[in-house]
């Protein structure tokens, strides 16, 4: 049992009550980093410069909302900042000079069984650099699911960024023992991808995907047709997540969602990961731009659109460029290019119909359809109440025949904050903070 001399709700004794504080999480991180080792030497050279690689550090506690209404604390582990290869836009490349730390498996698992002892989080997000040949880094991956799952018996959720490159037994062993796998595509094609990852290969990334997939959509289909859920082999079941970084090459927002709805077709993923590019000091991207965090949030919106909203990929609205509008949300731009569609009739439309006006969510058109037949909705007010966002939707709707506000919807787009940050000064980075997502 580890115990680190503190404990939650602590009551009497105000100086007791002092120094059992709850400590804050650099606090928490350098309490964890001490379990790493039992060295009464001190911790070895690959653990010493824990403190001086910020963001690159091994640890950090991340709070999520899986879903509505509910958190989860994870614990983000980079097991190793160090890597062989040598990505242009990335802060650990090879020959970027910078601290290197290197976590061992059973240190990991240690770590990471006192901070869920403690409370301070309920799951585990792993990913690492790649130094040397994928398939060691993978056997280190594997050793700290094992450990966790059949020795510790750890029924939690573990998300693991898989290394393009392993061996096919290991890539099955790895989805067996996770919640969910992710991968890092980076681009949405081989060619962009060798602009800047050359170390890299988009082929073999889509090729260790789709055996992913297919082991994830297996399992998913046999729980869907009562096979028990087994907690200690998930099976990868949350769903697949793969991540590209946005504007570090020339590639559209076009490109991006194109390739993304190609690799959902088959099944098993769950949603991309945007990170938008910055550009990382000492790395030969330094000098080019940043991408517009604004870009980054839009393709999250299509993504969005395209996963929850029923909308099809030739349905979401492009500028000249190819990329989405960023001065209005996605389903703005459609519903701006489809005025035959508008005003919707809340009494009458259907889901689909209602999920396409701006401001109507899932929920808010599941809430509609249910309840518009018991309750009276008398206006703005009581749409508020249902979960609609009421000062981007009253422009595209109707009530029993009449228009909720009189300003047109095209009008009502002036009003709405477009959060722009195109052209920020240029600033170049130590990290980038989405990179390893
Ligand atoms: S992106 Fe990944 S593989 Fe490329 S240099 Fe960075 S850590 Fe290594």
């Amino acid at each position: 049992m580890l115990t680190f001399g503190f404990s939650s709700g602590t009551v009497g004794d105000p100086c007791k009550a002092e120094s059992m504080r709850e400590p804050d999480l650099e606090q928490r991180l350098d309490l964890l980093m001490s379990l790493a080792t039992d060295d009464r030497d001190g911790p070895p050279p690959r653990l010493r410069h824990t403190k001086d690689v910020g963001a690159l550090r091994p640890l950090n506690i991340r709070s999520l909302r899986p879903a509505p209404g509910k958190r989860m604390s994870l614990l983000r582990v980079l097991m190793t900042n160090a890597c062989s290869y040598n990505c242009h836009y990335c802060p650990m490349r090879r020959d970027r000079p910078m601290p290197r730390t290197l976590l061992k498996p059973e240190e990991l698992v240690r770590i990471f069984l006192a901070a869920h002892q403690q409370g301070w989080c309920q799951g585990l997000f792993i990913t690492t650099g790649i130094p040397g040949h994928p398939t060691k880094v993978m056997d280190d991956l594997i050793a700290v699911l094992e450990l966790l799952r059949e020795k510790h018996r750890f029924a939690g959720y573990i998300h693991v960024k898989l290394v393009p490159g392993s061996e096919v037994a290991q890539i099955d062993r790895l989805t067996a023992l996770a919640s969910r796998v992710s991968l890092n595509f980076e681009a949405p094609c081989g060619a962009s991808l060798a602009q800047i990852a050359p170390d890299k290969s988009f082929s073999t990334t889509l090729h260790d995907f789709e055996r992913v997939r297919k082991l994830v959509v297996l399992e998913q289909e046999a729980q869907a047709h009562g096979k028990p859920h087994d907690p200690f082999h998930p099976g990868g079941a949350s769903g697949m997540t793969m991540q590209f970084v946005v504007g570090a090459t020339s590639d559209t927002d076009h490109a991006l969602l194109d390739t993304i709805s190609r690799l959902k077709t088959g099944g098993g993923v769950h949603h991309p990961h945007f990170s938008a590019f910055r550009p990382i000091s000492n790395t030969p991207l330094e000098n080019t731009p940043a991408t517009p965090a604004l870009r980054e949030h839009r393709l999250y919106q299509a993504a969005y659109l395209l996963g929850s909203y029923g909308f099809a990929p030739d349905e979401v609205v492009y500028g000249p460029g190819g990329n989405l509008p960023l001065a209005m949300d996605p389903k703005a731009a459609w519903a701006l290019n489809h005025p035959e569609c508008f005003p919707v009739e809340i009494s009458s439309a259907s889901h689909e119909e209602l999920l396409r006006v701006p401001g109507i969510g899932p929920l808010a058109a599941r809430r509609i359809v249910a309840q518009r037949g018991s309750i009276v909705l008398r206006g703005l007010s009581d749409l508020r109440k249902l979960g609609v966002i009421t000062h981007r939707a009253a422009g595209f709707l109707l009530l029993r025949g009449r228009r909720l506000q009189t300003i047109r919807w095209s009008e009502q787009l002036g009003f709405w904050a477009p959060e722009e940050d195109v052209g920020a000064q240029h600033i170049v980075y130590q990290v980038s903070p989405g990179t390893f997502r």
